[in-house]
């Protein structure tokens, strides 16, 4: 099929529709025409309120303005996750977006730290890292220090209603064309076996050249109609079910989402500016519906604001993310649990592979395949990361924990964990969407403490070792004090 690609037709407009319009629409929409359908029928899932720092470049690319998008979609400042519970009942870490000291060309700060704990001078790691202390200290403001030990990534949580009505509002205004109506039948060309359009409830038809399927977890074209396939990964991530309700907004709007992990899951908190999002996260194999209902009420912390959402998933990716003239992105493409709250990523990230890959006259099969190819490698990192949250766990309360403690985990995580555990080496491979400084902090929360360290941390005296930490500590702690703290920023930011 060599026909030139000139029209896109976005099927659904969730998270994963609206961002597909508004991006496809900024960079390609002089040569290609979008137009999305979606149906009130159906709804979106209305879950998925925090972001990793990259969403911040996505909002740039639009040109969006920050302030616009944090008083309209009522968005707070991701710093961190607090991981509470996990590796035993009583303790916590973070895992934060910042770096840890400062690295060295050849080697991380953090064997220099290694090396002091073996030789007795024991401190926390999360001392050296800027996000965890405005995090704890309830302070943020951007900064903007040349220094990169002063560098402090950060993310949002947001309204996701509101952000995929913020999406819509900038799409048509750049000329998206938006059609409501329920999809009711794809029709496939007979020989090609390409998709030619979609038929309407209502009798209208769509006729498009490239089909983007954002039609959540029904997977409408991709697999209700391709039948692409689906690999399935629960026996690694054995969660299945999740339960989602807000709750009022507490006094105080917290810099970052709460991970509480629980005998058969873990539960979320996110701070927005009017309301907290709350949610567990459980294996029905290991916990049933009211019990999980009964932990979640009992823990909310402020009065509920409107009924429970019960959500059905199976944790795995599509086969193939792109099919014939089909690309799957959102959560018909895949799904991971919402843990390390990678799925806005992934949607960002697959626009991105998309555009660099954008077919111009017709649809070559390197391309797709060149497409699937980095999708599989990035959602099997982003699995792999996960898992290592739930595997390096000590907690002996429940079959669930002892369960994901002695399952066999995929090769390429095995590795990453021995090589730490023996070496202190973390090697980032095929763009890691995780940082050193990511699997570093879960590796050391979870327990994983490393037997030997770089040698390049041998070069200096003890005295100068110490030294070295003490003042890494106090530039670390340098800016804290003038910082406003969270929602004082947050209502200079938003004020009207
Ligand atoms: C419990 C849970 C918590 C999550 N938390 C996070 C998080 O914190 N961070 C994060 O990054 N991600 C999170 N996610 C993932 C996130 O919610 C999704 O990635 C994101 O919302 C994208 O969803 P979507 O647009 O693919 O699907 P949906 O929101 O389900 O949208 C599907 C769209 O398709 C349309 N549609 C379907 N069928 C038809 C049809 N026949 N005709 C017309 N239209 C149709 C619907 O109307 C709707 O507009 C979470 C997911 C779950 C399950």
């Amino acid at each position: 099929m060599n026909k030139l690609i000139k029209k896109v037709v976005i099927v659904g407009g969730g998270t994963a529709g609206w961002m597909s319009a508004a991006l496809l629409k900024k960079t390609l929409g002089s040569v290609v025409e979008i137009e999305l359908v979606e149906s009130e029928e159906i709804g979106r899932i209305g879950v998925g309120e925090a972001t990793i720092p990259p969403i911040r470049y996505f909002n740039q690319a639009l040109g969006v303005n920050e302030a616009d998008f944090l008083r309209e979609t009522k968005a707070s400042i991701k710093l961190a996750i607090k991981f509470e519970g996990w590796r035993v009942p009583d303790e916590s870490y973070y895992h934060t977006f910042g770096a840890t000291g400062k690295d060295f060309v050849w080697c991380p700060f953090y064997h220099f730290w290694i090396r002091a704990n073996q030789l007795g001078h024991t401190t926390n790691l999360w001392d050296y890292n800027l996000n965890y202390l405005c995090a704890e200290a309830n302070k943020f403001a951007p900064l903007t220090a040349k220094d990169t030990a002063l560098e402090m990534p950060y993310a949002y949580h947001f309204d996701a209603s509101l952000y995929a009505i913020f999406l819509r509002k900038f799409s048509e205004n750049l000329g998206v064309k938006r059609t409501e109506g329920l999809v009711e039948q794809v029709n496939v060309n007979p020989d090609s076996g390409y998709v030619e359009n979609l038929a309407l409830k209502n009798g209208t038809k769509i006729n498009g050249d490239l089909f983007i399927d954002c039609s959540g977890s029904r997977a409408l074209l991709i697999q209700q109609k391709l039948e692409t396939g689906f690999e399935d990964w629960s026996h690694w991530l054995p969660c299945d079910r999740a339960i989602a309700v807000p709750s009022e907004r507490l006094d105080i709007t917290l810099a970052y989402t709460r991970s509480i992990a629980h005998a058969a899951g873990w539960q979320w908190r996110i701070p927005l500016q009017h309301r907290v999002g709350n949610g567990i996260v459980y294996s029905s194999n290991h916990c049933s519906q009211d019990e999980a209902t009964n932990i979640l009420l009992n823990s909310l912390g402020s009065k509920p604001m409107a009924d429970l959402n019960f959500i059905s998933f199976k944790t795995g990716r599509r086969l193939k993310q792109w099919n014939r003239n089909v690309i799957a992105i959102g959560l018909s493409s895949g799904f991971l649990e919402p843990l390390e709250s990678t799925s806005i990523h992934l949607i960002q990230s697959a626009l991105v592979r998309l555009l660099k890959l954008f077919p111009r006259a017709g649809i070559d099969e390197a391309n797709v395949s060149e497409y699937n190819k980095q999708s599989k490698i990035e959602f099997e990192q982003v699995r792999d990361f996960i898992i290592l949250h739930y595997h390096v766990n000590e907690r002996t309360d429940s079959q669930f924990w002892r369960d994901l403690r002695t399952m066999k985990i995929p090769e390429s995580l095995t590795h990453k964990i021995n090589l730490f555990r023996s070496t202190g080496k973390i090697i980032r491979e095929h763009d890691d969407l995780f940082s050193e400084s990511s699997w570093l902090q879960v590796l050391v929360g979870q327990g994983i403490m490393p037997r030997d360290y770089h040698p390049l941390a041998d070069g200096i005296s003890e005295k100068d070792l110490l030294e070295m930490l003490a003042n890494m500590r106090k530039i670390k702690q340098s800016p804290i004090s003038h910082l406003p703290s969270h929602d004082e920023f947050l209502k200079q930011v938003c004020a009207v």
